[in-house]
């Protein structure tokens, strides 16, 4: 039997995993895209059924991929993709998410989101989202890379519509939304999604992740993840093209980090005590 994975709870009320699975620099090359698909599919068996993509993702060959894993089992997955700002215009988001939806391989994407804020006007692309939802192209639709204030001013202009998520960089060497963003997207109940969460890789190898990684019989992606799931409303998008490397980020779901482990963490990458703008990859 599927353990449990934690749960995050949408606006709305759907339920999706805490623990997804990210895609960036799938689908470059043709020689590892079976491979990257099957880590995707490896993903699903276990749970991990929110996946991440992107029209700009190796130019739609990420989307390929999704497309390819997902084939036969898309009632599964809560699927993610997102518009590039330079086509987030009314008739431009419309005719990204046409192409995203072929390239996937299914008539819905269950959230899309403006990758970053660009030179349209939010509410052109809101309108946008809004069309592509009533036409039921999109189940809902959010953000990427808005900070509070910009969360502010989306706000105000799609009322009374709302963003379901807002996907920002965030992991332990990253924390500078715990200062303002991730309190009031709490409190707003709307979904942080964590991209990086092993900050590309960097943080494997830390030595203290290794350390506490050894009390739990675990590995510092592990800890670096499971750090991340013991935040409320956040949902982390690890990416891996291995099907093994998969099954041991799952496995950072059945860690339970104790007060002094959480302690060693806050030593080594220590909290923000001041507002730091947004940071971005
Ligand atoms: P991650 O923090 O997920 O790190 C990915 C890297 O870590 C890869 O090199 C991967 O290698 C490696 N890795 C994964 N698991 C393990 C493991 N258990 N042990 C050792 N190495 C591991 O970086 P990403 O930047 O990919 O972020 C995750 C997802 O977030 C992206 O794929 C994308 O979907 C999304 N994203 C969104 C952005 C936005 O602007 N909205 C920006 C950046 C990312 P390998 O594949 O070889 O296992």
């Amino acid at each position: 039997m599927k353990a449990e994975l934690p749960a995050v709870t949408l606006p709305g009320g759907r339920q999706v995993p805490a623990l997804g699975l990210g895609t960036w620099h799938m689908g470059e090359s043709h020689a590892s895209a079976a491979q990257e698909a099957a880590s995707l599919r490896a993903g699903l068996d276990l749970g991990m059924t929110v996946i991440d993509t992107a029209e700009m993702y190796a130019d739609g060959g990420a989307e390929t991929v999704v497309g390819d894993a997902i084939r036969g089992r898309r009632d599964e997955v809560f699927l993610v993709s997102k518009v590039l700002p330079h086509n987030a215009s009314r008739a431009g988001t419309i005719a990204a998410c046409e192409a995203s939806l072929e390239r996937l391989g299914t008539d819905h994407i269950d959230l899309y989101l403006l990758h970053w804020r660009g030179r349209y006007p939010l509410a052109d692309t809101v309108e946008a989202f809004e069309r592509l939802k009533a036409d039921g192209k999109i189940g809902a639709w959010g953000v990427s890379n808005f900070d509070e204030e910009d969360m502010k001013e989306l706000l105000g202009v799609a009322e009374p519509a709302r963003p379901m998520a807002n996907q920002v960089l965030y992991n332990l060497a990253r924390r500078g939304i715990e200062y303002d963003l991730l309190r009031w997207s709490q409190v707003q109940g709307i979904p942080i999604m964590a991209y990086s969460p092993l900050d590309e890789g960097r943080l494997i190898g830390h030595p203290v992740l290794d350390e506490i990684g050894r009390i739990h019989n675990a590995g510092g992606a592990q800890i670096a993840l499971a750090f991340l799931l013991t935040k409320a409303g956040v949902i982390a998008i690890p990416k891996s093209g291995s099907p093994e490397r998969v099954r041991e980020n799952f496995k950072a779901s059945e860690i339970r980090l104790t007060s002094e482990d959480l302690r060693l963490l806050d030593e080594a990458f220590p909290p923000p005590t001041r507002k730091r703008p947004l940071e971005m990859i």
